[in-house]
């Protein structure tokens, strides 16, 4: 059985198509027996999302909180082919976890290579830890030599239990096989709940499933504990 114990990804209502304040979510986090909680809101180039006031403001915050070790963290959009995010290095560089994803409003879909090239780029960002939800029909890529670079830039690639929840269609069968060449290439993976709401923080079934189906190694989850996921941070600080 695949233990998770810290939430990678989560929203707030910052966003106002998230439902929960971070103290319901670090609450939500305490009664799943969690340790962690990365809050990863929307950077600003998605409509809805704050501006980037909110990130600069975040080394106000504690990093403790309730007891749960409190992670500032972003989900960056992807808006260009060339790797392009909606937030500036400096800003990147003051948090402890940053996700970059792609997102519709922000980046039209395209051919396959351009997909592929984009995400390439994207491993390249000294300040990106992870790409999110990267199995998403509309931005088809070559999954494999993403999952590749990204094993040998010491990055993450997220599976995501939202993902799987049927709000992307085909998301089961593409995350599937992005998690079997994780595996096949030793690369190391968050298992997130997506949470725009805080009952769904801790809640990784879907997720759990797929890991049990491609019989996953728990060594390649960097958030199996509140420690391996603190070591990874600690890691690529000084590698990046
Ligand atoms: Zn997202
Ligand atoms: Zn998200």
């Amino acid at each position: 059985m695949y233990q998770i114990q810290v939430e990678t990804h989560s929203h707030t209502i910052v966003s106002k198509h998230a439902y929960s304040t971070l103290q319901e979510n670090i609450k939500a986090t305490l009664d799943a027996g969690m340790k962690g909680l990365c809050m990863t809101n929307h950077a600003p180039a998605i409509p809805d999302a704050p501006s980037e006031v909110h990130f600069t403001c975040l080394k106000y915050l504690p990093g403790e909180i309730d007891g749960i070790r409190f992670f500032k963290g972003a989900e960056a959009n992807i808006i260009d082919y060339q790797g392009g995010l909606d937030l500036s290095n400096s800003i990147l560089a003051m948090l402890d976890w940053v996700i970059a994803s792609i997102h519709t409003p922000c980046l039209k879909p395209a051919s396959m290579e351009e997909i592929t090239n984009t995400y390439l780029r994207v491993l390249e960002n000294p300040y990106v830890h992870c790409l999110g939800h990267i199995g998403q029909q509309s931005y088809l890529c070559d999954w494999e030599a993403v999952v590749k670079h990204a094993k040998e830039m010491g990055k993450i690639i997220e599976l995501n239990n939202h993902s799987l929840e049927g709000i992307r269609p085909g998301a089961k069968e593409l995350c599937t096989k992005v998690a079997a060449l994780c595996k096949k290439h030793g690369c190391r993976v968050a298992v997130s709940s997506d949470a725009h709401y805080s009952g769904c923080i801790g809640n990784y079934k879907l997720v759990k499933e797929m890991l049990t189906e491609v019989d996953f190694p728990k060594e390649l989850i960097v958030n199996t504990s509140l420690d391996t996921f603190e070591a990874y941070l600690k890691e690529a600080k000084q590698q990046f």
